[in-house]
């Protein structure tokens, strides 16, 4: 069956009048997941001279673009934190402008605790969904919207942002960016770069709340700075670690022709374009998948099952159609899993990305 781009060829669910008994549902899988790296040393990031603990600022003297990188949003996301470390250490002073290192919860990355690695993502709430002004500008009180009030004036001068997260189940690394050309622009310039993640993931938002990317200092329509978002890989791997610094080296390297001109120098591959066209809920507790994909899987053929949900089975859309990171034991009410349409874009290196 082809399929054109914005063409759906088949519904995501369908009630079965009967649970038919031949698909063969993964039922749920272990929820223990390995831990393949230590928890990082970030004793040095609690004193800073900026009196803000977790923020560092390493400034040229020179005006240039304001760049910041933040990591641990998510605390128990601690592969950003090696990343960060390990760019401290290097007194990454850039050529022009300033650069601003955030390891946002330090707090929540304190309690991890590897008998229970997914407590640690945060203590009160997701501090990555909660940056709509009625939340900070509101009169709620939590520890992560007291940090993200802290953070704020650091975000707020910010040119360009990458925020590094990770998945906790199995995933190709993708970046996302924020609906807006300027940051899907830089996201396609950090993914042009050789052997790097090459799909830009672009969305209408998380069902849960505004996450750091969307702040309206990054989403205002007459604005000109740009953010994006990157899952490196798995939370606890080496691997994600080295995604992360490759990224970050292909900004600081190229940071200033994506500012002034939203695109890379140097490029080695194209970049490739998704939008995220349903958010698949579970709505029972015995949601399955009937095969354990790994994100960023391709299902060729639209109206092909992939998981069952009580008496619903959950089938593909359209042909090619992407799964972002599934949620293989998603409890109800939960996303189980993001599907994405490839669009016919795709960001060639050399190409003027402002066409
Ligand atoms: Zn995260």
């Amino acid at each position: 069956m082809s399929c054109k781009a914005g063409q759906r060829h088949h519904p995501v669910r369908i009630r079965q009048r009967r649970l038919t008994e031949t698909l063969p549902g993964l039922g749920q899988p272990s929820s223990v997941f390995s831990i393949n790296l230590p928890v990082p040393d970030l004793s040095a990031w609690r004193k800073s001279p900026c009196r803000i603990p977790g923020v560092l600022e390493f400034d040229s003297g020179h005006s240039g673009p304001e760049i910041l990188i933040i990591g641990l949003i998510h605390g128990n996301e601690y592969a950003a934190g090696w990343a960060l470390e390990r760019l401290r250490r290097r007194n990454p002073v850039p050529p022009t402008g300033r650069l601003t290192l955030i390891a946002a919860n330090l707090d929540a990355f304190d309690s991890f605790d590897p008998d229970a690695p997914v407590l640690a993502r945060y203590l009160d709430e997701d501090l990555n969904r909660l940056w709509h002004h009625t939340r900070l500008e509101g009169r709620d009180r939590s520890r992560e919207l007291d940090r993200a009030r802290q953070m704020l004036p650091f975000i707020e001068r910010a040119d360009i942002l990458l925020d590094l997260h990770s998945t906790l189940w199995p995933s190709d690394p993708f970046f996302i960016a924020p609906p807006r050309q300027r940051s899907t622009e830089l996201a396609c310039a950090l993914a042009s770069g050789q052997d790097l993640p090459d799909t830009v993931l672009t969305d209408l938002g998380h069902h849960g709340g505004s996450r750091l990317i969307e702040h309206a200092h990054f989403m205002a329509s007459m604005g000109t700075a740009r953010s994006c978002l990157l899952e490196a890989g798995p939370h606890w791997e080496p691997g994600t670690v080295t995604v992360m610094e490759k990224v970050i080296d292909r900004l600081l390297l190229e940071v200033d022709s994506i500012h002034l001109h939203g695109r890379a120098v140097q490029n080695g591959q194209s970049s490739e374009l998704a939008l995220v066209t349903d958010n698949v809920m579970a709505r029972s507790a015995d949601f399955s998948f009937i095969h354990p994909w790994k994100g960023g899987s391709i299902i060729a053929q639209a109206g092909t099952v992939i998981a069952t949900d009580g008496h619903d089975v959950i089938c593909t859309p359209y042909d090619d159609c992407l799964l972002i990171v599934p949620n293989l034991r998603p409890r109800r009410g939960q996303l189980a899993v993001r599907l994405a349409r490839r669009t016919a874009a795709h960001f060639k290196p050399q190409a003027d990305a402002r066409s």
